[in-house]
């Protein structure tokens, strides 16, 4: 086969030069891969033009038509016909433009790229213009301008992506993830664009860095995203950063202020402001990490490191802080002219971009009190959110009735912990295996008298417990036991069939980060043999309906999202043996009893009774031992009896 491809290798000797439109479509393979570089394009250039409102409307993910209209400069009809000519820019005149680039665009080819791979109109006015002028290019095909009549600004239209390009056509993913991506460089855009205007006044003040109007720094810019009619976000000019960042993260609370503590700094010609999220609330995934560059949002692998080291020994070192980092220097400080879509630019000086963040996100870190605050049980949150809203008297009562619900059905004997509380979702868990945190009060199975007389174990710290056996006795590490008979039972019921699952009484819905429809969308049948029933409740939202019954110790919001971070960061086509394995062995751990945990007397000899039935009891999934035993030998040797 390979020989057969190298037979056309005879055709190499005869160079041809591509027609302009083949130029185009290649280099509209690099800059637009989905409807979302449209989108991110498109939002740019208006923003470059000084726009203050920006409208997108999307239908079907994108594929059938990405619309935005804008209330920038507009362009008159001689510079709308070139503005889809290749390499035709207004942005830059000569090589030094090159390394002081205030805008957002400036190599001068998304629109020709664009119009080389679908159907685009485009309508502009100027202020002082009477009338506007239109054009239609299919694929590279171009109409001749046309007057029209149309309000100030500029729309561009762009129709059936990549429909003459059928092997990229076919790569777009479903209207929901396409949609998920396109959120994605909306929120890039939302708040790189958002806050440069917030310290604009501040910057030009210092006269560094040096921010003209109508550049990257477009102030009071209101935005809004449609999707197929309804509206997703609409964003207000005045709004502050914080109240930015929570419209379009719900699932991080910004807004309470509680979970983010900013910080700023201004020194060696570097301004850094950051909205750093506590380490309780840190991910699994650094998608929860944004950087922008005088409003652009980068990726930077030097910066990347930095707001890890500033998390050292803070969060685990295989979370992931959520941090909005925004960064404003010198445009000739750095070059953005290394990457097509300038995502990653390169700085003159990294060692201090790298040192000033670590730096000031470090000091504000340790000076900071980072207790962590209890958190409200899972149930209890949940229905706060559902419910306040609405306020009636009516749901009050509901409400009521739940949690008197809820309360009745908590164990009697153990403290309300975080992460215990999950089982209170299964009113009636009883799947004969694993640790029964059933809701049955402890007192109706065997009474605690009888229970004290008999019982030959003790848990020490509320992590250890020790226990007699027939020579000597045992110390049991809790959690890491507990793990082990949970990844036996999963492995058993997995290979068997699916995970049994419980509907959830009241659905759990969370938000996702870009892209992350897709892991979904890859991963269904795994979801599905776990037992994890999620259905989409928004573009990015996903409602939890059925949670497995062996993980009800587990918080289904916590336990999804970490295996979706989990899947998201393995590479493709992994072996779905490993894969699964990997994910069982996560799902024990999660949902394992905790150290720390205070166990009730009968959940001790469930645990031990089961330890009996387990192989390889003696180690957790990790390879950690879970028992160490002491035999009546080894203790009268100390002891000198023998
Ligand atoms: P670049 O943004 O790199 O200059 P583009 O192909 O994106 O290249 O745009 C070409 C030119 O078209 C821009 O430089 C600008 O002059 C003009 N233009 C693009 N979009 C708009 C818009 N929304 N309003 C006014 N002019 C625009
Ligand atoms: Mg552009």
């Amino acid at each position: 086969m390979f020989f057969q491809q190298g037979g056309d290798r005879n055709k190499m000797g005869q160079i041809i030069t591509l027609d302009q439109n083949m130029i185009n479509m290649i280099a509209a393979g690099e800059v637009i891969e989905r409807p979302a570089s449209v989108v991110k394009e498109l939002m740019e250039n208006s923003i470059d033009v000084g726009a203050t409102k920006i409208t997108i409307s999307i239908e079907d993910g994108g594929r059938k038509l990405i619309s935005v209209t804008d209330d920038g400069c507009g362009m008159d009809a001689e510079d709308l016909a070139k503005a889809f000519e290749p390499h035709t820019t207004s942005k830059i005149k000569n090589s030094d433009d090159l390394y002081n680039i205030s805008t957002l665009g400036f190599r001068g080819e998304a629109l020709a790229s664009i119009a080389s791979v679908a159907q685009v109109k485009a309508v502009s006015r100027t202020k002082d213009s009477a009338e506007a002028s239109c054009i239609e290019i299919d694929c590279g095909n171009k109409n001749a301008v046309r007057a029209c009549s149309a309000d100030f600004g500029t729309t561009i239209q762009v129709r059936d992506i990549f429909y003459k390009l059928p092997a990229r056509r076919k790569f777009l993913k479903t209207a929901n993830t396409e949609i998920s991506h396109i959120i994605e460089q909306f929120t890039r855009i939302a708040l790189g664009c958002h806050f440069v205007g917030d310290t604009f006044q501040k910057s030009n003040e210092r006269k560094q860095p040096n921010l003209q109007s109508g550049s990257a720094a477009s102030r009071n810019l209101n935005l809004a995203l449609i999707h197929n009619g309804r509206e997703l976000y609409r964003l207000s000019g005045n709004q502050g950063l914080r109240q930015r960042i929570a419209e379009l993260f719900p699932m991080l609370s910004v807004g309470t202020y509680e979970d983010f503590i900013a910080a700023e700094s201004d020194e060696k010609g570097l301004h850094i402001s950051v909205l750093l999220g506590t380490p309780n609330c840190s991910k699994t995934t650094n998608k929860f990490q944004y950087i922008f560059l005088n409003g652009r949002f980068i990726r930077d692998k030097f910066i990347s490191h930095a707001i890890k080291e500033a998390y050292r020994g803070l969060v685990e070192p295989d979370r992931f802080p959520v941090a909005f980092l925004f960064i404003q220097m010198p445009y000739e400080d750095y070059d953005v002219n290394v990457h097509p879509t300038k995502i990653e630019v390169r700085f003159y000086n990294s060692n201090l971009v790298y040192s000033q963040v670590l730096a000031c996100l470090r000091e504000k870190l340790l000076s900071t009190n980072l207790e962590v605050r209890a958190k409200l049980p899972v149930a209890a949150s949940v229905l706060a959110k559902e419910i306040a809203p609405a306020a009636g008297r009516r749901n009050q009562n509901i409400a009521d009735a739940i949690a008197e619900f809820l309360k009745k059905h908590r164990p009697a004997q153990t403290s309300p912990q975080a992460g215990f509380t999950a089982k209170n979702y299964y009113p009636a868990a009883k799947t004969g295996t694993g640790v029964q945190y059933s809701t049955e009060p402890v007192a109706n199975r065997s009474s605690p008298q009888t229970i004290a007389e008999q019982r030959n174990f003790i848990q020490i710290h509320d992590s250890f417990i020790v226990a007699q056996t027939e020579d000597g006795f045992v110390i049991i590490d809790q959690h890491a036991l507990h793990e082990r008979i949970l990844y036996e039972h999963l492995c058993k019921r997995i290979t068997a069939g699916r995970l049994e699952s419980q509907k959830l009484l009241i659905p759990e819905s969370f938000e996702l980060a870009a892209g992350q429809v897709d892991v979904i969308e890859e991963h269904a049948e795994l979801f599905e043999k776990l037992g994890i029933e999620l259905t989409p409740f928004g573009p990015r939202t996903m409602a939890i309906q059925a949670f497995p019954t062996l993980l009800a110790n587990a918080a289904p919001t916590d336990f999804v999202q970490d295996l979706i971070g989990l899947l998201d960061h393995k590479e493709t086509g992994l072996d779905a043996e490993k894969l699964l394995d990997e994910v069982l062995n996560m799902a024990a751990c999660k949902g394992a009893i905790k150290a720390g945990q205070k166990l009730s007397d009968s959940e001790i000899e469930q645990l031990l009774a089961d330890r009996a039935y387990t192989e390889s009891a003696s180690r957790c999934p990790h390879g950690r031992p879970t028992t160490i035993r002491f035999s009546m030998t080894d203790l009268e040797k100390q002891f000198k009896r023998t």
